[in-house]
């Protein structure tokens, strides 16, 4: 009986034993399954974050490489209104803004009063006009701030252009005066010759069939003739004379001091020596003709604009009654 007491014990203590170890044991598993539970829970969150940061990144990234690209077409023209219509498009593609104007005169400022404004200071103390915002999204200033910062180098630029344009006297293919300048010097020479009671005879001359010899040969050969032509008239006037490039393919020449009947010798002159030259043009040798319209002052008009409109009717007339030809202003 003792012994079966005891042997009950022992089994119960062993029971007892097995049960708490196996309890103890499945607490540590569910211990264990509860950190790994957490651990895969902040992993997850990690990765969460770290999808967000890339995709920031790569916005970020996308950004800054659109910036680039926009402000490099900010400064692609030299035009002042075109840099701002580039600016302004620019604006609207990529930031959240309402209306956005340039403006130069201080008074038209007026009209903006419920705008914000922002001199654009091209040098110290020096506004070129200014930018006229009514609404911007807060979160766009930064980026407004970077392309109107390329909106100024570009305004710049094209300011600085039209400046060194202005000082420019001689057309850079031809080597004679460029047209802003040729009309400055008649304006004077007109001027001069009312004052003095002269003459003055004007010039067109235009190249005959000049589209032909670009077709054929190409422009570069047409840019040598243009040159040429400019250097053999050049060398046919006299020193108080001076010739401009007018337009394209188009000079003209103001002769100090000459009637019309001189203006004709000269014409026929200058109209001789280019047909009778032989012009070298890279592997070519080639031979053109222009045709000249004269009007003079006093006995045509006493006015500029008239005379080169008078001019340009002769030089029609000798384009339709055959080219190669000196005509002059009937009236
Ligand atoms: P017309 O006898 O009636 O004057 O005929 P045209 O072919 O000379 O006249 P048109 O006005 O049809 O063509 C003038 C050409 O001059 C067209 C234009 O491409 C060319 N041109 C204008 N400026 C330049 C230039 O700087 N270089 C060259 N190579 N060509 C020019
Ligand atoms: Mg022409
Ligand atoms: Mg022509």
């Amino acid at each position: 009986m003792f012994n079966l007491i005891a042997l009950a014990l022992i089994t119960l203590s062993w029971f007892m034993l097995v049960r708490n170890i196996t309890l103890g044991f499945l607490k540590r598993l569910e211990d264990d399954n509860s950190r790994l539970l957490d651990n895969f829970k902040a992993l997850e969150k990690l990765q969460k974050s770290l999808y967000l940061e890339n995709e920031q990144l790569n916005k970020t990234f996308e950004d800054t490489l659109a910036l680039y690209e926009l402000t490099k077409d900010i400064c692609s023209s030299l035009e002042e209104e075109k840099v701002f219509s580039i600016f302004n498009s620019s604006l609207k593609k990529y930031i959240g803004i309402g209306d956005c104007r340039y403006i130069k005169d201080d008074a038209d400022l007026i009209k903006y009063k419920d705008y914000m404004i922002l001199p654009l200071n091209i040098e110290e103390g020096q506004a070129a006009g200014y930018l006229a915002v009514d609404r911007i999204l807060e979160a766009d200033k930064e980026k407004f701030g970077i392309l109107t910062q390329q909106f100024l180098i570009g305004l710049r630029r094209a300011l600085l252009y039209q400046k060194v344009q202005g000082l420019t006297i001689t057309d850079t293919l031809t080597q004679v005066y460029c047209r802003r300048y040729f009309l400055e010097r008649f304006a004077e020479e007109l001027k001069r010759s009312k004052k003095n009671k002269l003459h003055l005879s004007f010039l067109m001359i235009d190249i005959d069939n000049f589209k032909k010899y670009n077709d054929r040969y190409g422009h570069l050969v047409g840019d040598v003739i243009l040159r040429q032509v400019s250097k053999i008239i050049t060398d046919n006037i006299r020193q108080i004379d001076f010739i401009g490039r007018y337009g394209g393919e188009e000079l003209s020449i103001v002769l100090a001091e000459t009637g019309k009947e001189q203006a004709n010798f000269a014409g026929q002159r200058i109209r001789q020596a280019i047909e009778a030259a032989a012009i070298r043009a890279y592997d070519e040798e080639l031979r053109v003709t222009v045709s000249i319209g004269v009007s003079t002052f006093p006995v045509n008009t006493q006015n500029m604009k008239d005379l080169i409109e008078m001019a340009d009717q002769a030089l029609y007339l000798a384009k339709e009654t055959g080219k190669n030809r000196v005509c002059f202003s009937p009236s």
